[in-house]
């Protein structure tokens, strides 16, 4: 199994530059010399005081520290979802007693699931112990991180791999060392150092001054680890320390100025899971976050922007890579400590629900870390719904704009708008799109992601984002497939930047909400000739998307269409059409010249595409061509019924 496991990465670790190799190889010959000096003075532990200008903790220093945990223990008194965490969190340890470890598993080049898996036994495990005192649980833990220590590699080749895996063994070590052995403590610090610590202290990686989401993830797996094992050598926290102060900017800086994710919410929670995990280690561990909190006030205040990304039917809008997973998220009860006003608007006896029914193993593994995070105001069980803003603009890299009905309301309109550029880390061509929630429905959707391993395996390159890249050939990344314009059946330009220019809040009864995108440059057209102006009137029960293109040349043509799951009957005109859901309805009207038409037509890939199934979705399409003034003019009303007819239909 390993010898196999260790062939198929060698096949698949040919892709590092020259200058990342023989980085790499610089790295493990000084990672070598370390080791050498590491093992010979492994005993007795040097006492380590300091790291940098901070005051080293004892273990367990990492997050779950007896202050942690016993102001976990005094706040669940008082707070039933809070109990039932810590109860859900014992159980399932008691569960994973009789489990088998975990087998190592290539999956095409990634390690990954593997990694987590082993992140997921040790959260729970540990926490378990931490809680309990329970020895059993303690020996499981140290079991895992043997047999992880026996892997032959954490696959360096996706250093993501290496950084969970590095978060696992650095946790469960922090926090069992106690029951463990000399020589086992060794095993563990020896191996964390050579197949961890040395890969993710590499000066020249290229994930090193990412702007993404494996800046946070790697920078907070070395910042674990170092920091579990700086007793043994400070010097390897003193330089995780010195890469975050410098380099964890690049990322932090993505969130500013009001904390819209670039990569969007399914990587927000993958980034910023671990942005916490780092945050809260350097915390707890040194009693610092470096003042990288105050310098970027935007990373606090993506409670909001995930608050708005989340629609009434409890999904995301899932703009770039990843699905519309549900949206109560473990980072979410970390920012809501570090703000009253935010846990006012978390609703953690909803959040404790949900972790305890997930039967997804997407998020288990920070569920447990979760509970060291849990707020300590008084909350009062959720929104107070008549109190919060119902309309939100996030500028960024990414502009999001949201307009939304009563927080309280399920059956609430929501329509969730993006700008931004084709070419950002996992961004699609979607500027201008959209998607509709109303009456429970998701109206208009975004396709669902596919799995990065089936289009790799194809031999397509799914990361190259230049204009001509493979990645917009898949329907999912192109903008032909989301709710979106597209001129003369071309590809937007990945270096197009679009921002909503304008935007005003809807008051509701009064004043309809309004956004206006510019999407000139992503249509590749001069500034101010490509318009999409989005009226949101929620008392109406009304959308109206009105598009404007001037300056085309005759002939050109402009598709505008909208993806979506329900049902489609044609109205009582050719302008218009019916949706449903169940008994749920919508009509879409199109104001359009007589010789045109919505067409309809199945999202399904035609045989040999290389995309995955699109299962029951439908594309509304309609196209217009430039008039004599080389114009276009677009309106399209998304009307739902009175709300008194919403159930029936009519
Ligand atoms: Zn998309």
């Amino acid at each position: 199994m390993i010898a196999l496991h260790q062939r198929t990465m060698q096949q698949t670790s040919a892709a590092p530059t020259c200058r990342l190799r023989h980085a790499a190889r610089t790295a493990s010959l000084f990672v070598a010399f370390l080791l050498v000096s590491i093992v010979a003075h492994a005993e007795p532990t040097p006492r380590v005081e300091r790291i940098g200008d901070y005051v080293l903790a004892a273990h367990p220093r990492l997050i779950a520290t007896d202050e942690a945990v016993s102001r976990v223990k005094t706040l669940a008194k008082d707070d039933e979802s809070l109990a039932s965490l810590i109860d859900w969190v014992i159980r399932e340890a008691e569960l994973l007693l009789d489990e088998p470890v975990v087998v190592p598993e290539m999956k095409g080049r990634r390690f990954l699931s593997t990694s987590k898996r082993v992140l997921e036994r040790v959260t729970t495990l540990g926490v378990a112990y931490r809680f309990t005192g329970d020895r059993r649980y303690a020996d499981r833990v140290t079991e895992e991180l043997l047999n992880a220590c026996g892997f032959e590699s954490w696959n360096p080749s996706h250093m993501l791999d290496v950084a969970e895996m590095a978060t696992a063994v650095g946790l469960g070590y922090d926090w069992v060392r106690d029951t463990m052995d000399e020589a086992t403590r060794r095993r563990v610090v020896e191996t964390l150092l050579r197949l961890g610590i040395s890969h993710l202290s590499d000066e020249e990686a290229g994930w090193r001054r990412a702007e993404h989401n494996w800046n946070s993830v790697c920078h907070g797996g070395q910042v674990v680890a170092a920091l579990a094992i700086a007793d043994h050598d400070p010097r390897w926290a003193e330089t995780a320390l010195r890469h975050v102060k410098e380099f964890s900017p690049n990322t932090l800086e993505q969130y500013e100025p009001d904390g819209v994710y670039p990569e969007g919410p399914g990587y927000w929670r993958y980034g910023t899971a671990y942005q916490v995990i780092l945050f809260d280690t350097l915390d707890t561990a040194l009693g610092t976050d470096l003042g990288l909190l105050q310098r970027y006030p935007g990373f606090a205040k993506s409670f909001d922007f995930m608050r708005f990304a989340v629609a009434p039917d409890g999904l995301t809008f899932n703009f770039s890579d990843i699905g519309a997973r549900p949206g109560l998220l473990p980072p979410l009860v970390w920012l809501a400590r570090r703000s009253a006003d935010s846990a006012a608007m978390l609703d953690l006896g909803r959040y404790a629900q949900h972790v305890i029914e997930d039967e997804t193993d997407r998020e288990r593994r920070y569920y447990p870390l979760s509970l060291f995070w849990w707020p300590g105001h008084k909350n009062p069980g959720g929104v107070k719904s008549a109190d919060q803003p119902t309309s939100w603009l996030g500028r960024g890299p990414v502009d999001v704009a949201v307009f939304r009905g009563p927080w309280a309301d399920p059956d609430a309109m929501y329509l969730a708008i993006k700008a931004g550029r084709g070419n950002l880390s996992h961004a699609h061509l979607d500027n201008g799109t959209f998607v509709f929630v109303a009456d429970g429905v998701r109206w208009a959707i975004d396709l669902p992601n596919d799995s990065y391993n089936r289009i790799e395996q194809l031999g397509l390159n799914l990361w190259d984002r230049s204009q001509d890249g493979d990645r917009w050939s898949l329907r999912r990344n192109n903008n032909a497939w989301h709710n979106t314009l597209t001129l003369n059946e071309q590809r937007h330009r990945v270096d197009g930047q679009a921002e909503v220019v304008s935007f005003s809040p809807e008051v509701p009864g009064q004043t309809p909400g309004v956004a206006v995108v510019d999407l000139s440059a992503t249509l590749g057209l001069p500034a101010g000739q490509a318009t999409r102006k989005f009226t949101f009137d929620s008392s109406a029960r009304r959308v109206v998307i009105e598009d404007h293109l001037s300056g085309l040349q005759p002939g050109q043509y402009l598709d505008w269409a909208m993806l979506t799951r329900a049902d489609i009957e044609r109205a009582d005109t050719e302008a218009a059409l019916v949706l449903r859901d169940g008994d749920r309805s919508m009509t879409i009207r199109c104001e359009l010249p007589l010789d045109t038409q919505l067409i309809t037509e199945s999202a399904s890939p035609p045989p040999g595409a290389p995309d995955s199934d699109n299962p029951g979705v439908m594309r509304v399409r309609v196209r217009q061509e430039a008039d004599r003034r080389g114009e276009v003019r677009i309106r399209v009303t998304l009307q739902l019924p009175p709300k008194s007819a919403a159930h029936n239909g009519r």
